[in-house]
């Protein structure tokens, strides 16, 4: 026992060491994305399918047949909870089928493969095994970047300019209005602007805007209702004492006690990183919502752009991400014909992202993906058109129903170019009520759970380590 558990650790560290005279390896693939991308479904069918690989075809050490085994081992960070692979997959597979409860903080899995190698020599070495570290991180948190360069006089300065001119800020500037920051620290007062402060960060989430940080306020862990959260922006003298005082000491004891741990203790060990963005929501809302996605998603990929952050690439030091995949969840609402034009989006999102600063040798690339597909496709006519619709089951009345979600633009620039149309619709207003539920996914053992290109982000991610 004592000395496997000295191999382990040996492998975490260095991602690589000989047990029993098999070879091991050790990757460690993020998945993140703001809140209902799709993290937490993506993890449990992409486990669920490499568990079985009937589906998994595009990865082409599964068409090689050189996946000896796949099974789920113990995690190697004690203190980090586990992802609960288990009662998601129940959730989706069950008798009673739903969505799965989402990713609220950091967790992790371990799944390890027994592999062959390739090639002519590959059959005479014979099996290694190489672990998959899957971290699920909420993208929310990606942002709290951009406070580490700033103080909380700063912070304060500017968020305060930009909430000036968004109506929904009203409630918490007239409480700020209703308070004097040098007067006292009162901590009733404090709970109570943090309290509308989170408010404000809701809705500035709900309007699609990227600076929603902190973001432990939208997503706290389990840091709910502590002191750390408990601030909120504010100018003032910031004599000793004062209310504006604690304030400017919370928002250190942030930065320095949750924000800092993060990026050092998950976010620097990452080797590969998926990033999933629900465009197609945003696509509903209109051309503006999706330049505010571009916005936001170029905000959240800049964490992984080197030379971005001071702190930052001090840390991380010359490890970089190697791979980055950016993808476009939830496809299974379009049919097939409508996917490249969504991947066609992505690509050209990730681009005004990479026009900024490029990510230093990362290999990158956009793609539509569905985790779990919950759609046939069907083609109906309507008018005496002939519309490519998709059919599944209806979460509120538990009925069958087909939609035509509407047509993407030809060009993605029509959505995300200077020259677009804000005003213009590209889905109809049926996709609003497409809400599908997850049924008929009985997972068969050696099957695995139906998706829409699973296993080409996952040949993106990990193909070439397996
Ligand atoms: P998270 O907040 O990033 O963990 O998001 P979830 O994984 O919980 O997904 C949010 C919601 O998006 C789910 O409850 C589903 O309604 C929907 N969803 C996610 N992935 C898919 C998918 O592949 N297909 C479909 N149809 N819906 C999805």
């Amino acid at each position: 026992g004592d000395v496997l558990r000295g191999v382990e650790e040996t492998t975490t560290q260095i991602g690589h060491a000989v047990t029993g005279g098999m070879f091991q390896d050790s990757l460690r693939l993020g998945v993140t994305g703001l809140s209902q991308a799709g993290k937490t479904v993506f993890i449990t069918s992409l486990v669920a399918n490499l568990l079985d690989r009937g589906r998994m075809g595009g990865l082409q050490a599964v068409s090689d047949g050189r996946i000896e085994a796949a099974y789920l081992q113990p995690q190697p960070d004690d203190t980090l909870p586990r992802f609960e692979y288990e009662r998601h997959l129940a959730a989706l597979t069950g008798p009673n089928p739903h969505w799965p409860d989402s990713t609220r903080h950091v967790s992790q899995l371990r799944l390890s493969f027994r592999v062959r190698s390739g090639g002519v020599l590959g059959g005479l070495r014979g099996a290694r095994v190489q672990h998959l570290d899957i971290i699920d991180y909420p993208g929310e948190w990606l942002l709290d970047l951009t406070l580490l360069d700033k103080s909380f006089a700063e912070w304060s300065r500017d968020l305060l300019a930009a909430m000036e001119r968004r109506d929904y800020a009203a409630g918490y500037l007239a409480r700020l209005a209703d308070t004097d920051p040098d007067a006292p620290h009162d901590e009733a007062r404090a709970q109570d602007l943090a309290a509308s402060f989170t408010d404000y960060l809701g809705a500035a989430r709900n309007a699609g805007l990227p600076d929603i940080s902190p973001g432990r306020f939208l997503l706290p862990g389990d840091l709910a209702g502590s002191p750390v959260l408990t601030f909120a922006p504010m100018t003032g003298s910031m004599a000793r004492g004062s209310l504006g005082r604690e304030m400017a000491r919370r928002y250190d004891a942030y930065k320095a006690q949750v924000v800092r741990p993060f990026f050092r203790d998950h976010f620097a060990r990452i080797d590969r990183q998926i990033v999933l963005a629900d465009v197609l929501g945003a696509v509903h809302a209109g051309p503006d919502a999706v330049a505010e996605l571009g916005r936001t998603m170029t905000e959240l990929l800049s964490a992984f752009r080197p030379g971005r952050n001071a702190w930052l690439t001090r840390l991380v030091g010359g490890k970089r991400v190697e791979r980055l995949l950016f993808a476009a969840t939830k496809a299974d609402h379009l049919h097939h014909s409508q996917h490249a034009k969504l991947t066609g989006l992505m690509a050209a999102l990730l681009r005004q992202a990479r026009d900024r600063a490029d990510f230093a040798g990362a290999r990158t690339e956009a793609m539509a993906i569905a985790a779990v597909r919950a759609t046939v496709e069907e083609q109906r006519t309507r008018g005496g058109d002939t519309l490519d619709c998709v059919r599944g089951t209806q979460i509120d009345s538990g009925k069958q129903a087909a939609f035509f979600a509407g047509d993407l633009p030809e060009d993605p620039m029509a959505l995300i170019g200077p020259a677009r149309d804000g005003a213009a619709k590209w889905l109809d207003a049926d996709f609003g009520v497409m809400q599908f539920a997850p049924v008929g996914l009985t997972r068969r053992p050696g099957d695995g759970l139906a998706h829409i290109r699973l296993d080409r982000a996952a040949q993106f991610l990990i193909g070439d380590i397996l």
